[in-house]
């Protein structure tokens, strides 16, 4: 793959070049879910954005490791430091344990994932698993003189780092400013300023969630679990950071103020941040009833909802849109989606029955290159969605036969959806797999019919036969009184 990669870097707000720090190895890192409630459209956006880039990488010959997090120690999203325990909250209401609420909730995520055909990341570290690392780079943090304590918490003191390094280059945003246009919150009175956040917080005697520390028996701020996990796995330099739109400030830039306060420098080359999707044009929240979830959108059940949409519809959905524009949510929009995408694939399961003649009259080498150079220009899948419906033109023109293609250009073209929609695009075919599904269903079942008619003629090596090797393939057969049940294994 020779073409260049260009991605858009947050941090320096233009398209650059992707040079990887140690190629061809490229680190990966992305903020996962805070695991205390159901996986909605907002997660498989980022998932299925961060999914695109990963298998595009890997694509372009690239080894990632990408590391993608799981936040179970229940923060509010936006103010880290304020405020109750997510998980201990839901666990008190449901009378679980919140390490049971956080694993719930876990493999909801996971589950919707693997309906999307997100692929799994190299690693999924847990910040409850990595207290020791985040309680290690607080003291660093207080060593280089950026951190204080007060009453067994510990905060970032924003107003001597601004001194000595600028917060704010992520979001742009400037620390005067923002102080201007502060309310006052709880807990304030312990830190210096309400732009200080902190690093770790003492717990009340009513939180859950706890942990010793050589300041108080606490939990560590929501910021630091991602500096601590991504230098514990990637280093103190590494080449991608990804997120949500949301999580730019202060999530991402307090990240920096840390990675920076603790190193010396920024542990980031490229920020990239997927933008937000909307519900029929309003911000989508629990408050107005208008938060979907992946599963209540799978199954066609929310008032919200004309109709069940497919993992695949949802997936083809968002990577109709470029990953930093808003992407508005509607019935019409879903169900445009569901027609694109079978127009789609029905153009790819019917290339296998096109019949190379001739000299070409159709051109694919120019089709297959737009389609490369959008993806490589900062993830344009829009634009090489666009590119691939032009050669869903030709397929349906030589299926009509009103036009040639000769054999080299057919192979050309074949490559070309195999690799971009299964591969890169990871846009598999439902329908294709329910069909394939059946069919393994009814020769399994047609074969568990022989294997019984041969017992009742006390054939029993056919019998046996039968059961061993399905069980070779995968297929353990379980005898019952009056018949066999059997399950994939
Ligand atoms: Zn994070």
């Amino acid at each position: 793959m020779n073409t260049k990669l260009y991605l858009h870097n947050t941090l320096s707000r233009r398209k650059e070049e992707f040079v990887p720090i140690n190629p061809p190895h490229v680190g990966l890192y992305v903020c996962g879910p805070t695991v205390y409630g159901d996986p909605h459209l907002g997660h498989a956006r980022s998932a299925i954005t961060f999914d695109l880039l990963f298998r595009l990488l890997r694509h372009h010959g690239y080894k990632v490791r990408y590391v993608r997090n799981i936040t179970d120690v229940g923060h509010l999203e936006h103010d880290a430091d304020e405020g109750n325990d997510k998980i201990a909250e839901k666990a008190r209401l449901e009378q679980l344990e919140p390490m049971e609420v956080a694993q719930r909730y876990t493999n909801r995520y996971h589950e919707a994932l693997r309906q999307l055909n997100v692929l799994s990341p190299s690693i999924e570290p847990r910040a409850s698993g990595h207290i020791i690392e985040q309680i290690a780079l607080v003291q660093r943090i207080i060593d280089a003189g950026l951190a204080y304590q007060s009453n067994g918490s510990v905060y970032f003191d924003v107003a001597k780092y601004n001194e000595l390094h600028r917060y704010g280059q992520l979001s742009g945003r400037v620390l005067d400013d923002l102080q201007a246009n502060t309310r006052a919150l709880d807990g304030q009175d312990e830190k210096r300023s309400p732009f200080d956040f902190a690093l770790w917080k003492k717990a009340s005697p009513e939180h859950i969630m706890r942990w010793p520390s050589p300041w108080s028996e606490g939990f560590p701020g929501w910021h630091l679990e991602c500096s601590a996990m991504s230098a514990k796995y990637l280093g103190q330099q590494f080449d991608i950071h990804g997120g949500g739109m949301d999580l730019m400030f202060p999530h991402h830039e307090c990240e920096i103020a840390q990675n920076v306060a603790a190193s010396g420098s920024g542990a980031v080359r490229y920020w990239l941040h997927n933008n937000m999707i909307t519900i029929n044009g309003q911000k989508m929240g629990k408050s107005l009833g208008n938060s979907i979830s992946l599963a209540e959108l799978f199954a066609g059940a929310h008032p919200l909802l004309e109709q069940a949409y497919s993992p695949m519809t949802i997936r083809f959905f968002i990577l109709q849109a470029h990953y930093r524009s808003t992407l508005d949510f509607s019935n019409e929009a879903l169900q445009a989606a569901q027609r694109g995408l079978a127009r789609l694939q029905s153009a790819h399961r019917a290339l296998r029955k096109v019949q190379p003649a001739g000299q070409s009259s159709v051109e694919v080498g120019a089709i297959a290159q737009r389609v490369h150079e959008a993806l490589a220009d900062d993830l344009n899948s829009p634009v090489a969605l666009a590119a691939m419906f032009d050669a869903v033109r030709i397929i349906n023109a030589l299926l009509e036969g009103k036009e040639r293609i000769a054999a080299d250009d057919l192979a050309r073209l074949r490559v070309l959806f195999d690799t971009v929609l299964i591969d890169i695009m990871g846009l598999v075919d439902e329908q294709q797999a329910q069909g394939q599904a059946k069919l393994v269903e009814g020769l399994v079942d047609m074969l568990l019919g022989v294997r019984q008619q041969a017992k009742a003629n006390r054939d029993f090596a056919t019998s046996d036969r039968i059961r061993d090797e399905l069980a070779r393939m995968g297929v353990a057969v379980r005898d019952r009184k009056d018949g066999a049940d059997w399950e994939l294994v």
